[in-house]
């Protein structure tokens, strides 16, 4: 019953603890026959991700299927200019929080495991949606993105796969790509894990300095605001003005977008909409980017409501 030799020095019981392996013919052996839910994650694991976890095992347990979690920092889904090299990779401490969750497996492969012949020839193509908010900022993101979720999809054949409303545009390029494509896996989105003080939490938020961890609040702020305003029966523009009033003529910070979209197309809805829509925002902050949103419906067309 020695330690492994990933974590180092932890007290729980071997049973707690997820087995870790790093190559796909590590993991095929270990998959069982039955329901399984998989959370895909590149690391650097806080709470927005231990929910995500925690919902997977709420799902599992009643049928006894398995908890897969993968960690992986995809280099598809990185511009050149991007951090991918900076990005941080805390595998043990990752194993160390996933310790005593339920969690089964982890699958940590390399880029060699996972891209064996070099970088794939053939990708999947994100569409439309690829190419608007995060797909026209980080061109080849969201082809990335879906290349690596199709194959950890069938690496991992889940039954279910959990992803976080945090991403919002990820969420809907793959729900996407699984009814375009007929994969079989149920997808489960996960509300977005906050600081006390509304910051989205994020493996990205520790490249703030304290100063720009203030300055970043502006986003979570422009976002409750959109969605007290809609909340209160306001139009599509009293949203976007409510928003666009915490982050303008901020010092230290620019805005990429802040815009109501639809739901499933992420295109900007028209100011008359009424009905379920989606306040998105991405910020810099120096070189940190942050990204927020709130679903939310629309009540009132021009004319009435609040600050129509
Ligand atoms: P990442 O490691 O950033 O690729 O994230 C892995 C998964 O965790 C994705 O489905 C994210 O949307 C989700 N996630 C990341 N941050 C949060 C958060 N603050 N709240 C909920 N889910 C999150």
């Amino acid at each position: 019953m020695g330690e492994s030799q990933v974590v180092v020095g932890l007290s729980v019981p071997d049973g707690a603890r997820p087995a870790v392996v790093h190559t796909y013919r590590e993991l095929l052996p270990l998959l069982r026959t039955g329901p399984r839910a998989v959370v895909m994650t590149m690391g650097a694991l806080h709470q927005g991700h231990l929910d995500l976890v925690a919902k997977a095992r709420e799902l599992m347990a009643p049928v006894g299927g398995q908890v897969v979690v993968t960690v992986f920092v995809n280099p598809l889904q990185f511009g050149p200019a991007e951090d991918y090299e900076a990005y941080p990779r805390t595998l043990p401490d990752d194993v160390a929080a996933l310790t005593g969750l339920g969690v089964d497996l982890v699958y940590a492969p390399s880029v060699v495991d996972m891209y064996p012949a070099g970088p794939p020839l053939v990708r999947v193509s994100p569409g439309p949606l690829g190419a608007v908010f995060e797909g026209a900022i980080r061109p080849g993101h969201f082809e990335g993105v879906l290349t690596v979720v199709l194959k950890l999809l069938q690496r991992t054949t889940p039954t279910v796969a959990l992803f976080g409303q945090k991403d919002a545009q990820q969420v809907a390029v793959v729900h996407q790509m699984v009814s375009d494509l007929d994969v079989g896996a149920r997808l489960v989105v996960v509300p977005i894990r906050r600081e006390p003080d509304g910051l989205a939490l994020s493996s990205r938020n520790r490249y703030l300095d304290p100063a720009q961890r203030q300055v970043a609040l502006a986003l979570p702020r422009a976002i409750a605001a959109g969605e007290a305003v809609a909340a209160a029966g306001g139009t599509v523009m009293a949203v976007r003005a409510a928003a666009w009033a915490e982050v303008a003529d901020r010092p230290g910070l620019s805005v990429d977008y802040l815009e109501v979209v639809d739901r499933a197309e992420f295109t900007p809805v028209l100011d008359a909409w009424t009905g379920p829509a989606l306040l998105i925002g991405a910020i810099r902050v120096g070189s940190t980017r942050l990204i927020d949103n709130a679903p939310i419906v629309i009540q009132a067309t021009s004319g009435g409501g609040p600050g129509a």
